[in-house]
């Protein structure tokens, strides 16, 4: 096949997000949900509890969104009662939940459960490659990624999917992958950069900003000298922030893709448009309200709890499964002109801060105070002294002011930044100084709070 081609799947990415889609989903679902009665006793149960008789479900005529709506979504607390009724094991766990046994699991990435219970992310090789690995050539294939090109790989190897599962299912790309993982630490991905030459960076947009800080000290050069020409970043809302992508994109002279929290990838449009939704043959998307639940139509601006059920897959096979991300939806045709729906995020379900009545997500603070660099570092921490998401008025906010900000100039500086959290985010925030590097950096996940009521 040519290297020329518009898209890496060209059978389904010229058809995504059109009628024929919805055709191929309800086919495929109905075959996931028998495979979930049939297999999963966790998921049998959800499925009566929703009413769903699966001996008619053949000749199911309605949509798919009405055939799903009765299934309670899955999130994080429903994932921790049912591993309190499995008694914190885990095998049990994923052998009540999968609609595959676990002997045909080959691997299984896992948050650490440094905050409560590991979630794990069990893969068969088809989930690998059939269904991660064609996302990830989807996405990639649209940045601009061939077979010649070099992969460093930088997030967290045992990082759930990020991890291995995504180092493996990116061979399926053709391309040479270097797993240095986040847990090398940057000494080691500068050296494998100047021995192994990767055209390509995938990591954290905090650890992305980190190299920005470390490359003169470390190489002696700009992050520009690396000769990244591609950076896919993900795991954190910071790949969506208008300001810190032209930073990131200024500082590698890289374009960047913001990748995941789904099947999904941004394009090159200048301007931020969201992420693609490029797995219609893979996975349902819904929105729901983060309240009551209720579906929310897919429409320009919709806004809800992203819910997702998988179609294709083994151990990866989400039913109704919230990550606990907002998003915002946007369906009408991206003026990049390649196909999907586009998604972008705006917080966290646990993120999410009420401040007087109004909602504030300390990405919106990422996204202001990137406006602001070189002047303050970038670096913030939002102080709770309470469990979110209530917070009593003002919003104490850590900021660092930028190496080259002298302290004098920092009242003026203030002056400016409540002005622009007044009109840009409707609060009135308390700012505490802080030094340049004095916030601990974090080459895993940008560190928003601190808890002090903790
Ligand atoms: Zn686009």
């Amino acid at each position: 096949m040519s290297e020329e081609r518009l898209y890496w799947n060209m059978q389904i990415e010229p058809f995504l997000n059109t009628p024929q889609m919805k055709d191929l989903q309800l086919e495929k679902l109905k075959i996931m949900l028998k495979r979930h009665y049939a297999n999963s006793p966790f998921n049998r149960k959800r499925l009566q509890e929703a009413g769903i008789d699966i001996a008619k479900i053949d000749g199911w005529a309605g949509t798919v969104e009405d055939l799903l709506k009765g299934i309670p979504v899955y999130d994080k607390q429903g994932y921790r009662d049912h591993v309190e009724a499995c008694g914190g094991d885990l095998v049990k766990l994923m052998e009540e939940e999968l609609p595959v046994s676990v002997d045909e699991l080959v691997l299984v990435n896992s948050t650490t459960g440094t905050t409560g219970e590991p979630t794990p992310y069990p893969l068969t090789m088809k989930d690998i490659f059939d269904v991660w690995g064609e996302t990830m050539c989807r996405g990639l294939w649209r940045g601009g990624l061939r077979r010649h090109d070099r992969v460093l790989h930088c997030f967290a190897l045992s990082m759930v999917i990020a991890g291995t599962g995504t180092v493996l299912g990116l061979t399926k790309t053709g391309a040479m992958v270097i797993p240095v993982g986040a847990e090398g630490g940057t000494d080691r991905i500068f050296s494998m950069t100047k021995y192994f030459k990767p055209t390509v960076f995938m990591g954290t947009p905090s650890l992305a900003t980190y190299m920005i800080e470390k490359a003169p000290e470390k190489i002696g050069m700009d992050a520009k000298a690396l000769g990244i020409k591609l950076l896919a970043c993900g795991g954190e809302p910071g790949a969506g922030v208008p300001e810190l992508r032209k930073r990131l994109e200024e500082s590698f002279g890289a374009k960047l893709l913001d990748i995941g929290a789904g099947f999904g990838v941004s394009c090159d449009h200048p301007e931020y448009q969201g992420m693609h939704w490029l797995g219609d043959d893979l996975c349902i998307y819904e929105l729901v309200d983060p309240d009551t639940r209720e579906p929310v139509p897919l429409k320009d601006g919709a806004r809800g709890e992203a819910v997702f059920t998988n179609i294709e897959g083994d151990g990866w096979s989400w039913l109704r499964t919230s990550l606990g991300d907002i998003h915002e939806v946007s369906m009408s045709p991206c003026p990049c002109g390649k196909s999907g729906f586009r998604y972008r995020i705006v917080g966290r379900t646990d993120d999410m801060l009420k401040v007087k009545g109004v909602i504030v997500y300390p990405a919106a603070v990422t996204g202001l105070l990137e406006s602001f660099a070189p002047r303050v570092t970038g670096e913030f921490r939002i102080v709770l002294t309470e469990r979110p998401p209530m917070v009593v008025p003002p919003l104490k906010i850590k900021i660092e002011r930028g190496v080259d900000t002298p302290e004098e100039k920092l009242g003026e500086l203030e002056k400016e930044l409540l002005e622009a959290f007044h009109t840009k985010m409707k609060i009135r925030p308390k700012i505490i100084w802080q030094d340049p590097g004095e916030l601990e950096r974090s080459t895993y996940k940008g560190k928003k709070f601190e808890k002090q009521y903790e």
